[in-house]
């Protein structure tokens, strides 16, 4: 190797159990640099978002028995990559020092006497106690705790696995991979002197937002297990401290845990309601039916704002509008300055709040979030022969615009973005429905709802038989109008009109459906 060419590192990362906050900030800083990702089956696809786009990802995933590749093939690529010089990581679902052949990866590191560097990470088992409310120990109950594969066929001569030992010699004992096998697995620990009503919990898919659990005796789980059609990936904890699951089964008691809850934002405005829904517990179907595009053209809103010297008011309807007129503004090497001999107007909180983000206090917030609250508020100020600009998409509601207007105000339109359906697939929402897998859909804006209903190509009996059993939450009156246009009843709907109160009401309903 000459002393110019760049040394090769590998980076064996764990990537936890599933949900991907839950890499260590080590591990994300070093796939931000990656240049080859090698990832497996249970890493976790979304991390690989934060891997540089040009970068390469072999998938070297096995799921039972499907390898996608040999053991063999995963340790020469690996070993291939670095010698070229290149920064590669190996990432692998939970910590790989436990039961992840970590270590046999590293060795052939070794042998082909290359860099590395390894970072843990949080282990299935230490997840699906945490998640399913289980703590692995407890100092009433028990001060041991064993990882045992149970991969390995314990009807076998000569088991690797001490029964007679594990069996009544450790407090807690913690199974992977075990599913398949967990009938031999119970027979094997009752038969070395475990007492048959040990509770156990079967844990699936910990941390994740599709999680399973069931809780049984040694006697009963696998039978449980198989009633319950629970599958593999999951986990199997064995000891006294599952009876604490009945008081600190916090994640699964969520008000919306388990729940499917189609989000019909844009991609880039769904991340507040998504975060919040989450949040409590709901998993979330990002179905965009509106795309955000620039307008037109920019010729109104660049004359706009060669004279915004020349407006009294400047009103903002939606973050969208902010966003995109800032990005305008500052594009003609403008800033904020440039808005000073303007007051200026915001629809509600989080339009105010986004302008704060500005450098920028709303002088107005109407009392009702909607454009006839804030035409209201703005009435209340003298606005007669006053020149008043606005921002937003290019076709929208023009309620504002005419109140303002008949009330004498010279009115302009900044067109700062325009609002497009996506090309998404509407067959594919229209067999989701029809497979019961939603139970809401969040409606954020009239052109959601109309959208929605245009991407599923039904109306009338047929869109009603659709989603009958689906619930709706709208966020606000205008929204809720179009909803009952469209023939469907409003089963949700927040007082105040935000994405904050609609998840509130989400949330109340889930509560009182208990
Ligand atoms: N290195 C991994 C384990 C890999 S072995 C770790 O530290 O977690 C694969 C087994 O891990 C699966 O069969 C299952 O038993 C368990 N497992 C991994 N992720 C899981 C999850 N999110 N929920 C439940 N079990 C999981």
């Amino acid at each position: 190797m000459s002393s110019t060419q760049k040394q090769g590192k590998a980076y064996l990362i764990g990537a936890g159990p599933g949900d991907p906050r839950l890499i260590t900030i080590r591990g994300r800083e070093i796939l931000e640099k990656a240049e080859v990702v090698i990832y497996d089956y249970l890493a976790g696809t979304k991390l690989l978002d934060y891997v540089p786009k040009g970068a390469e990802f072999i998938y070297a995933g096995k799921k039972g028995g499907d390898h996608t590749h040999t053991q063999d093939e995963i340790n020469t690529m690996l070993v291939d990559r670095v010698r070229s010089g290149k920064l590669v990581v190996r990432l692998k679902g939970g910590d790989p020092f436990i039961f992840g052949r970590g270590g046999e990866e590293l060795e052939e590191l070794v042998k082909a006497d290359l860099h590395f560097e390894a970072v843990p990470g949080v282990t299935s088992a230490s997840a699906a106690a945490t998640f399913a409310g289980v703590p692995i120990t407890h100092r009433d109950c028990t001060s041991s705790v064993a990882f045992i594969t149970g991969h390995e066929n314990p009807d076998k001569k000569e088991s690797r696995v001490a029964w007679d030992k594990i069996s009544t010699g450790v407090g807690t004992l913690v199974f992977y991979m075990g599913i398949k096998n967990l009938p031999s697995i119970t027979a094997n620990l009752i038969e070395h002197g475990r007492d048959p009503q040990t509770p156990v919990a079967v844990v699936r898919w910990a941390s994740r937002p599709n999680q399973r659990s069931v809780v049984g005796t040694l006697a009963d789980i696998a039978d449980i297990v198989k009633e319950q059609g629970i599958k593999p990936p999951a986990l199997t904890i064995v000891g006294d401290v599952v009876n604490y699951r009945e008081t600190l089964n916090w994640y699964e008691n969520r008000h919306l845990f388990g729940q499917r809850i189609i989000v019909t934002r844009t991609r880039e405005q769904a991340s507040e309601l998504v975060a919040l829904l989450e949040e409590n517990g709901a998993t979330c179907l990002e179905r965009p039916t509106i795309g955000i595009q620039p307008p037109d053209s920019w010729q109104q809103t660049d004359e706009a704002i060669g004279q915004l010297d020349t407006f009294d008011w400047l009103i903002f309807t939606s973050i969208h509008g902010i966003h995109c007129f800032f990005d305008r503004l500052f594009s003609r090497n403008l800033d904020a300055r440039a808005l000073k001999g303007c007051k200026i107007a915001a629809v509600g909180r989080v339009t105010a709040d986004c302008l704060r983000e500005y450098g920028l206090n709303a002088d107005l917030i109407p009392e009702k979030f909607t454009g006839e609250g804030l035409a209201a508020a703005l009435l209340d100020q003298s606005i007669k022969d006053k020149s008043i600009l606005i921002p937003r998409a290019q076709v929208a509601r023009d309620v504002l615009e005419k109140s303002l207007a008949s009330a004498g105000a010279k009115v302009f339109i900044a067109p700062v973005y325009q609002n497009v359906p996506p090309a998404a697939d509407g067959e594919a929402l229209r067999a989701e429905l029809e497979a019961g897998d939603v139970d809401m859909v969040t409606f954020t804006s009239s052109s959601t709802v109309t959208n929605f209903v245009g991407m599923l190509g039904m109306a009338g009996p047929a869109l009603q038989a659709l989603l009958a059993g689906v619930k709706i939450a709208a966020i606000g009156p205008i929204t809720a109008k179009t909803v009952v246009e469209h023939g469907l009843t409003v089963d949700i709907q927040p007082q105040t009109y935000t994405i904050v109160d609609l998840v509130h009401a989400i949330v109340d309903d889930s509560a009182k459906d208990v």
